[in-house]
């Protein structure tokens, strides 16, 4: 990262702090590594996201159901998806400062092709070849310990009571597709979906991620938004373009340039997948995933038909015939996504001899929608008729009263939390039943009757 993007990761850093977006978990006792929570604006800014994926995926179609499955699973369902196995990546080990990092990214930021999915042997191999070239970024070495597959499943010791933790483990899922995989026949079952169709899912997941740097971008609990499509194996290929083309545009309509976004087409595929694509995000530290689409075949349902004993294959009504349907997954990440749409809509604007900061997100995501100002905090009057608008306007809108310090500086406020409008009463407010609303972006100020305002305002934020 060079030291413009790293300024601006800091600032990105820093405003989440400050304003309340992202705070780092349990911080009075210095923190807890990889791990965040949301702050009062960013849980809202989350639940707009996921809010807009959930509509999406669920309410806008006709051919997709929902679905909230239980984090603690039977552990039987990660020997069969291949995750008690195969569920790792390559760690290495600083051999002067110790440091665990994981070898695949390590190569990758020294521009060395290299992928989670080599074997030992494959990485090592890449690894002994660039020797010396590739450092600790801790403290600069390049001794370096063999990288050995760490599995990143966590454990818990829900149900056991013997005290011993390496007994029967309970995992926290490591991804939430598996709770609709095994699903998929309740859902079949309870409703009238009929293939192709698709079962959509937010929640936690959980990984022993090896490296936990870059803020929320990998983090040990994080939020997935996983739509898992269930297809005729020979249509396959329509309708992963198909989902190609909605998922890059669904970020697109977040607000992202295109010219931000890429496609990475995956080199090395699992065994059973047959496709498989991330769309990747400038971050300030390049280019790097959002969100994988993957083509998983019938490799999970037919696993969990084994392991579990259950006919998990699908009737066609129109022929008779059974067959194990294929899975189009769509995997995106809550966390990844508030990353892209901050970096995004971060600006430092120069005014005159000030800088402002605003954060330019689509109003559909904004947090705060409308802020509400009384010019003045010690005129009852004022106060009274702006409370009164920002009680009718919260009834349609998340909104914020606020009557502190000078207009300036609460315009500032609300700029640096990227609301996209803010309305002040003023006297002439009291005579006229009008109000000042001004623009985040263009910062223009125009009056408007009150009547007007929820009109005015669902045009603007729909
Ligand atoms: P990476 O290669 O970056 O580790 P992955 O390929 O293992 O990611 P997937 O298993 O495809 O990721 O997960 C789907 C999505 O879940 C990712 O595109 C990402 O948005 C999100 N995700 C995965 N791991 C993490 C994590 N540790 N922290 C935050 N989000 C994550």
């Amino acid at each position: 990262m060079d030291n413009k993007e790293q300024n601006k990761m800091d600032k990105i850093i820093s405003l989440c702090k400050r304003r309340g977006f992202v705070f780092p978990s349990s911080e009075i006792y210095d923190g807890f590594a990889a791990v965040y929570d949301f702050g009062p604006y960013g849980v809202e800014l989350a639940n707009n996201i996921k809010n807009l994926w959930w509509k999406n995926m669920t309410q806008f179609r006709d051919d997709i159901v929902g679905l909230d499955s239980a984090i603690f699973m039977n552990p039987k369902v990660w020997e069969a998806s291949g995750h008690i196995k195969g569920f790792s990546d390559p760690l290495t080990e600083c051999k002067k400062c110790h440091t665990r990092l994981r070898l695949d990214t390590l190569l990758e930021d020294y521009g060395i092709r290299a992928d989670e999915k080599m074997s030992e042997e494959e990485i090592n191999k890449i690894f002994k070849n660039n020797k010396g070239k590739v450092k600790c970024p801790n403290c600069g070495s390049t001794e370096m310990s063999e990288a050995k597959n760490f599995n990143l499943l966590v454990k818990s010791n829900l149900g056991n009571f013997t005290g011993d933790m390496e007994k029967d483990p309970v995992y926290l899922r490591g991804e939430t597709c598996q709770g609709i995989y095994v699903n998929y026949k309740n859902v079949l079952d309870s409703t009238r979906v009929k293939i192709p169709f698709g079962i959509a899912q937010i929640g936690k997941a959980f990984r022993n991620e090896i490296t936990a740097r870059q803020f929320i971008f990998r983090t040990r609990e994080f939020e997935q938004m996983e739509m898992q499509y269930f297809v005729k194996p020979d249509d396959f290929k329509k309708y992963y373009e198909d989902w190609k083309n909605i998922r890059f545009n669904f970020y697109l309509d977040l607000g992202i340039k295109a010219e931000n976004l890429k496609w990475h087409r995956h080199e090395n595929l699992v065994f059973y997948a047959k496709e498989a694509y991330d769309i990747e995000y400038n971050f300030s530290f390049g280019f790097k995933e959002l969100e994988g689409l993957h083509v998983r075949g019938d490799y999970d349902l037919t696993q969990h038909s084994k392991f579990s004993g259950q006919d998990l294959s699908y009737l066609d009504p129109s022929d008779n015939k059974k067959f194990i349907p294929y899975i189009i997954e769509t995997s995106a990440g809550v966390g990844r996504t508030f990353l892209a749409v901050l970096t995004e809509a971060f600006r430092e604007e120069k005014i005159d001899d000030d800088v402002r900061v605003v954060l330019k997100l689509n109003p559909i995501i904004a947090p705060i929608k409308v802020a509400v100002f009384p010019l003045l905090k010690n005129k009852p009057e004022l106060v009274a008729k702006a409370k009164e608008i920002f009680d009718m306007l919260k009834k349609e809108w998340r909104c914020e009263f606020d009557d502190n310090g000078n207009i300036g500086k609460r315009y500032r406020r609300q700029d640096e939390i990227g609301t996209p409008y803010c309305i002040t009463i003023d006297f002439d407010s009291l005579e006229n039943n009008d109000v000042t609303i001004r623009d985040r972006d263009t910062m223009e100020q125009k009056r408007i009757t009150v009547d007007e305002l929820i009109n005015y305002l669902k045009n603007k934020l729909q």
